[in-house]
């Protein structure tokens, strides 16, 4: 390996990284294209952001950067040991939100890499780094890199560390040999698409995001389809299903990063979320990755799964969040509170048929009512 490639990788590892691998920076015409079919299928929608003008933009990294020459690709584990949950009353988040939030994490160490490694080399290099933040085709870069495959759920999998891994990519001016991608593949494996509970792998390496549970309790900003209620179970923050069944995970290496050792939220309290102020949220997700989906995509997830766990001890709790200020949060109590049936749910639901107004919350509790 020529001096300055075998620099970039023992820096990166050095600080943390825990995997490494250069792509070239030519188009990523294949991945591109593949990505702006599915948009047209209408498999990404929900994501506003995510439009055909943006993907073209990261197929090219010399939009990206002028005179860009290669891609520094990183992997940072988030996998800690999990414990056994036994409250039936918390709802599950996923793994990669956990720990502190991973944006900050990778950013600060990406800036870190990019001033380094100038100091080492002794020139200034022109970069742009990105985490999961930009128009970059984050999985395609790492595909190139030899960083991992893709899987069958879409995921970019290493053979050491899994499918649990945050990617960093760094487009820069420096001239690096490229690795090549990974030999490896699924094989005939179809565990993640046979194991999701929505059937969101609706064909080998394609999601359906309007199924997905991560995209429903994330990124989705409005109702979740009543018939994706039930199979969602107690999933209050992402999913990790796919990632769970994946044979390559089971014995995947284990994050050496603190900030993701920290495991502030495995789960959260479902009826504490219920009765949580924006004060209150803003505070205690503030460097999490869970304030994504907001304090009203939290409570209405909060509703789904406290009507999937059949418990009438929440009764009382769904009947105040049916008196939330957000009608989403208020059509999914009334969903939950018509899971839960029993006398005290059904009377909260009548009496709650005065004093509503909004026609779409009405529909609900009225098929609450007749569930
Ligand atoms: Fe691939 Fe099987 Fe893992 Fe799915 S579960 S990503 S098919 S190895």
């Amino acid at each position: 390996m020529d001096y300055v490639k075998q620099t970039v990788k023992d820096y990166a590892r050095e600080i943390g990284f825990d995997l490494v691998g250069i792509a070239s920076a030519e188009t990523f015409r294949d991945h591109g294209s593949v990505t702006l079919k599915r948009i047209e299928q209408g498999f990404m929608d929900g994501l506003p952001w995510f439009t055909p003008s943006r993907v073209k933009r990261g197929m090219d990294p010399n939009k990206l950067l002028p005179g860009a020459k290669s891609i520094i690709s990183v992997g940072l584990s988030y996998l800690v040991p999990s414990e056994d949950e036994t409250n039936s009353l918390n709802g599950k988040v996923a793994r990669y939100a956990w720990g502190d939030d991973y944006h900050k994490v990778m950013k600060k160490r990406l800036k870190l890499f990019v001033e380094g490694i100038s100091q080492r080399l002794n020139r200034n290099i022109n970069a742009r780094w990105y985490v999961d933040d930009g128009p970059m085709l984050d999985r395609a870069v790492a595909q190139r890199s030899g960083v991992g495959w893709f899987g069958k759920n879409t995921n970019i999998i290493n053979p050491e560390y899994g499918s649990w891994i945050f990617l960093g990519q760094i487009i820069t001016d420096l001239e690096l040999v490229p690795d090549v991608p990974l030999k490896k593949t699924c094989g005939n494996c179809t565990r993640c698409i046979v194991d999701c509970p929505t059937s969101a792998i609706v064909a080998p390496f394609v999601i359906d995001n309007k199924k997905c549970i991560s995209f429903l309790t994330i990124e989705n900003r409005g109702e979740i389809p009543r018939w994706l209620r039930p199979l969602m179970s107690d999933w209050v923050f992402g999913c990790d299903i796919c990632q769970d069944v994946c044979p390559v995970n089971v014995n995947s290496m284990y994050s050496k990063e603190q900030a993701f050792k920290k495991k502030r939220f495995t789960n959260i309290e479902l009826t504490g979320l219920l009765e949580m102020s924006q004060e209150e949220f803003s505070v205690r997700f503030s460097n999490s990755p869970i304030k994504r989906a907001k304090l009203e995509g939290l409570q209405r997830n909060a509703c789904v799964a406290l009507g999937n766990t059949g418990d009438r001890t929440v009764v009382k709790t769904l009947g105040i969040a049916l008196r939330n200020s957000s009608s989403i949060v208020r059509s999914h109590a009334a969903w939950a509170l018509g899971q839960l049936k029993g006398k005290q749910a059904i009377k909260i639901l009548e009496d709650s048929l005065i004093e509503e107004t909004d026609g779409k919350v009405l529909k609900e509790i009225k098929e609450a009512l007749i569930s």
